[in-house]
């Protein structure tokens, strides 16, 4: 007998048919004999309902008053499930975040789980019952009701799995796994087996949308076994995200390709080169609490030097205005930039032994005259900037230069 905490996110219990359909899913799990902790999203679509009523009356929504609204959605889907569940002979409580109590800091809209009591939930495991909690909430240490980030729901998934010592979690979603890329852009894409953990935290953060990046960082963090599957189609073992790298496997040189249009690029032209410049433009942008990923910075022969980097699209514009401020200050030539960018990265394990991964690429993106604007690596992984437009055809050309597409295993 397993503990095992499942995660249904918001189209899974988008509508009451679905909702009773995860009651059944998780009736045959309790049948198993293993006991189950439950983690919901919000119906899909509410929450960005939500979010849209609120900026109907402000522009920037208070954040503690925005969480109190943004916590509903989940506590509608775990009072369903749980009565769903009664309903065909399963005993099942349900609880919001503060009941738990999953206790987080004061970053409303964004905060972080600082611990987890566990008391409650065992209780109610020790006497048989299924236990559905809200995801995506928690409480403040102000007392005050918080939320996680969007898609935070898989962070209390894995979160409360950590806490619980669950053996297994598993995220059910409306994929059947984690893809060698979206399968909307590329219909060749593979569900893998397996995926390593460094793997999968690479491709969160570069853009993959399946799992929160959070989460995955929680997992490695407590080592959580965490399994993705579908929840709209029986069978399947779903992608294990996995710690151990076996020695004998021949490992992928590229496994998965991630795209984020969530980026923009601003251009610091004809700076003076000298010591501290890359400090006081870049420390201001910081101070500005923006998040910079990709940076250039070109000597010139002049004395003077240009600098190049990305931030979020969001942010582009506030970045612009701050640095054009600046500009007298820092001697800048020319401040600009474009928001029509994207970031398309390949992530492998194999790359920390195989030369000539790069080059590849980039003579895969030149036959398609696909211009690469900025370069960035890690020992994994190789991100390129492109013009939005091209990202589509960028993912597929890579993907089939890599021969993601070929059933060729990992094992
Ligand atoms: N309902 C929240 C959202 O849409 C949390 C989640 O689904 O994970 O972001
Ligand atoms: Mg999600």
């Amino acid at each position: 007998m397993a503990l095992i905490v499942q995660k249904y996110g918001g189209t899974s219990v988008g509508s009451v048919e679905r909702i009773k359909n995860v009651a059944k899913r998780i009736a045959k799990t309790r049948a198993q004999g293993h006991d189950v902790v439950v983690v919901v999203s919000a119906m899909s679509g509410e929450t960005n309902r939500l979010v849209a009523l609120a900026h109907e009356i402000q522009a920037y929504p208070d954040p503690r008053e925005m969480d109190v609204v943004l916590a509903t959605g989940e506590q509608v889907t775990i009072g369903l499930l749980a009565m769903a569940l009664q309903n065909i002979g399963v005993a099942a409580k349900s609880y919001t975040g503060w009941q738990v109590a999953v206790k987080t800091d004061c970053a409303h809209t964004k905060a972080r789980i600082e611990s987890i009591d566990d008391a409650k939930m065992r209780a109610d495991l020790q006497d048989g019952r299924v236990v559905i909690v809200a995801g995506f909430q928690g409480i403040s240490s102000h007392g005050d009701i918080s939320t996680l980030g969007r898609g935070g729901s898989d962070t209390s998934a894995v979160a409360l799995a950590a806490a619980l010592k669950a053996d297994e979690c598993q995220i059910y979603t409306d994929v059947d796994g984690v893809y060698t890329t979206d399968p909307r852009v590329v219909p060749e894409a593979r569900r893998m087996d397996t995926i390593t953990f460094d793997e999968m935290l690479e491709l969160a953060s570069l853009g993959s949308k399946v799992l929160q990046i959070r989460s995955v960082e929680f997992a490695g963090k407590y080592k959580v076994r965490l399994r993705v599957l579908s929840s709209l189609q029986e069978g399947g073992e779903g992608t294990l995200i996995t710690f151990e790298e076996d020695e004998n496997m021949e490992q992928a040189i590229v496994s998965g390709i991630a795209f984020d249009k969530n980026q923009a690029r601003i251009n610091v032209r004809g700076v003076p080169d000298k010591p501290g410049i890359a400090y006081q433009i870049l420390g201001a942008v910081a101070d500005a609490n923006i998040d910079v990923d990709m940076i250039i910075q070109n000597v010139g022969n002049e004395g003077t030097t240009d600098f190049s980097f990305t931030v979020p699209r969001g942010d582009y514009q506030p970045t612009l205005d701050l640095l054009g401020n600046l500009k007298n200050t820092i001697g800048a030539d020319e401040i600009s930039g474009d928001d029509n960018v994207c970031k398309v990265s390949i992530v492998g394990l194999g790359m920390r032994s195989h030369v000539g991964v790069a080059s590849k690429m980039f003579r895969a993106l030149a036959a398609d005259n696909i211009n690469i604007q900025m370069i960035s690596t890690s020992e994994i992984k190789i991100s390129v900037l492109i013009d939005e437009k091209y990202m589509e055809l960028a993912t597929r050309v890579l993907h089939k230069e890599f021969e993601l597409d070929q059933t060729k295993e990992r094992a």
